[in-house]
């Protein structure tokens, strides 16, 4: 039963690592165009979405059925997860400590590196679900789920580590500085894992309320945080068809990998 843990920490760390991959691109840009930075976060969004219903939500409902006989108190039990992760990213969002970490610099002004200081925060967030998702799927003991979702999610983090280093890049911090706390967000993913992990471990019949907490976590940060940015600056389109396109992704990965 600890392998189970194990796969889920391990599965979680490589996605969190793909973070870091992503960040090492500030080493050989300056810069992203907005429409391209949007563009990545919106494909991210997208395979965040899918993986939501795919990978967590549907499985989620299977091991409700199975496990209460009922399909009509399987989607209610995870339902009421949904809600209490939505609820819990909202009030770690709200508390969450935001100001104090930007006083004291100099450069760009304070209203620009304060939008970019909670955009690091944001994803840093919000990759605790993503890897509490991560290990949940592996916990389950469905590997093959695990895997697709470790996959989805690792991918949609390389464009999220560049994102965060560039905007670091951008208010002043150095290439080393910028990529470093950029790899240092992604190591929030192995915390969720084990976190998830050993809640299914822990208390197996909460998998299908624990499954829909991670699923509610993730709507609720792509509701609050990744949709506004991404269609903040004019490029509402291309932001909605590259997240169609992250979802299709994610989809065919649903679909052939699990
Ligand atoms: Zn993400």
């Amino acid at each position: 039963m600890t392998d189970i843990i194990w796969l889920g920490f391990v599965g979680s760390l490589l996605a969190g690592l793909v973070t870091g991959v992503g960040a090492l691109g500030v080493f050989f840009i300056r810069r992203l165009s907005e429409p391209l930075e949007d563009a990545m976060l919106s494909v991210a969004a997208g395979i965040m979405l899918a993986a939501t219903f795919f990978s967590l939500l549907l499985p989620a409902v299977q091991h409700g059925e199975a496990q209460f006989h009922s399909r009509v108190v399987a989607v209610t039990v995870v339902i009421v997860g949904l809600l209490l992760g939505g609820v819990a990213l909202f009030l770690l969002h709200r508390y969450a400590p935001h100001e104090h970490c930007i006083s004291g610099r100099e450069g760009p002004d304070s209203a620009t590196l304060k939008r970019i200081w909670l955009f690091v925060i944001a994803i840093t967030i919000h990759n605790f679900p993503e890897g509490m998702a991560v290990g949940v799927g592996f916990a389950g003991g469905d590997v093959g789920n695990g895997t697709t979702l470790a996959t989805g999610i690792g991918i949609q983090n390389a464009p999220e580590g560049l994102a965060v280093a560039v905007s670091l890049l951008s208010a002043n911090y150095t290439r080393w500085q910028a990529f470093l706390a950029a790899f240092v967000t992604g190591l929030v993913e192995p915390v969720g894992g084990l976190f998830g992990s050993a809640m299914v471990w822990l208390a197996a019949p909460l998998m299908p309320m624990t499954l829909g907490f991670a699923a509610g976590a993730m709507l609720f940060i792509i509701s609050d945080e990744i949709i506004p940015e991404t269609h903040r600056k004019g490029f509402a389109s291309l932001a909605t068809f590259s997240l169609l396109g992250g979802f299709a992704l994610m989809m065919f990965l649903d679909a052939t990998l699990g």
